[in-house]
């Protein structure tokens, strides 16, 4: 349990905020100097993703996304502009968000919304997304905090909407983080957390072809 190594809460999000408001707006920002693994990041979630989504029955619509932790907008430029209508973001950083104005060029007209919360607060509209991808930001999530958001995202899914989770997944047991204030979970502790949300997972993939030397990373589709 993510609850054993994270000690007092309000310090563990504090922190974190802490960190991120020094991290620089840009794509190897978000990255933690890793710039160079955005591509790749982005073709095998766009493989993962794309069996689910069309008109057929019971596939996931395209009307709306969230991008949940979505920094600068990076996911959202590249992965969800261009395979949903409009894409809401949401970021506990006010700066990120700022930026991904101009980071996000012509086609950030089609983001209706950008909210400042951290997603241990943060309320989905209920019923709006077909799809919310949350990416590299579960870690800074308490086990307690991040059930609760996923239990939330639940219900702000359209009929056959669906959560995708993408994150570093620890070897064993859960890895903290000091420097910015973050826990790695290993993948019995986040499916027993996917669990108690109510969700199931419905496929899971592992990234390949990042370097040997970072965390192993997991892209886990649920409903
Ligand atoms: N998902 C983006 C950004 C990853 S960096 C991408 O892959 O490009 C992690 C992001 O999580 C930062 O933008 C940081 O501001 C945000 N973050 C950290 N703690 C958060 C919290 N509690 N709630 C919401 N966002 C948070």
């Amino acid at each position: 349990m993510a609850t054993e190594v994270i000690g007092d809460e309000a310090v563990f999000y504090s922190k974190a905020e802490k960190y991120w408001k020094d991290v620089p707006p840009t794509v190897d920002g978000m990255l933690g100097g890793y710039g160079s693994i955005s591509n790749i990041d982005i073709h095998g979630s766009s493989k993962f993703l794309q069996r689910f989504l069309g008109d057929g029955s019971g596939k996931t619509g395209t009307q709306c996304a969230l991008d949940c932790g979505a920094g600068i907008g990076r996911i959202t430029k590249r992965l969800l502009l261009p395979l949903f209508k409009t894409v809401d973001m949401v970021d506990v950083t006010n700066e990120f968000l700022v930026k991904a104005r101009s980071y996000l060029e012509e086609d950030g007209r089609r983001v209706d919304n950008y909210f400042c919360c951290g997603l241990q607060d943060f309320q989905p509209q209920p019923g709006r997304y077909d799809l919310i991808w949350i990416q590299w930001v579960i870690g800074h999530l308490t086990d307690e905090a991040l059930v609760g958001f996923l239990r939330r995202c639940r219900a702000g899914l359209r009929p056959h909407g669906m959560v995708c989770i993408k994150d570093n997944v620890a070897h064993e047991g859960v890895v903290m983080d000091e420097v910015d204030s973050s826990v790695c979970r290993d993948l019995p502790a986040l499916r027993h957390v996917i669990r108690q949300a109510g969700f199931s997972v419905v496929a899971e993939e592992r990234q390949e072809n990042f370097p040997e030397e970072i965390f192993q990373v997991q892209m886990l589709a649920l409903r």
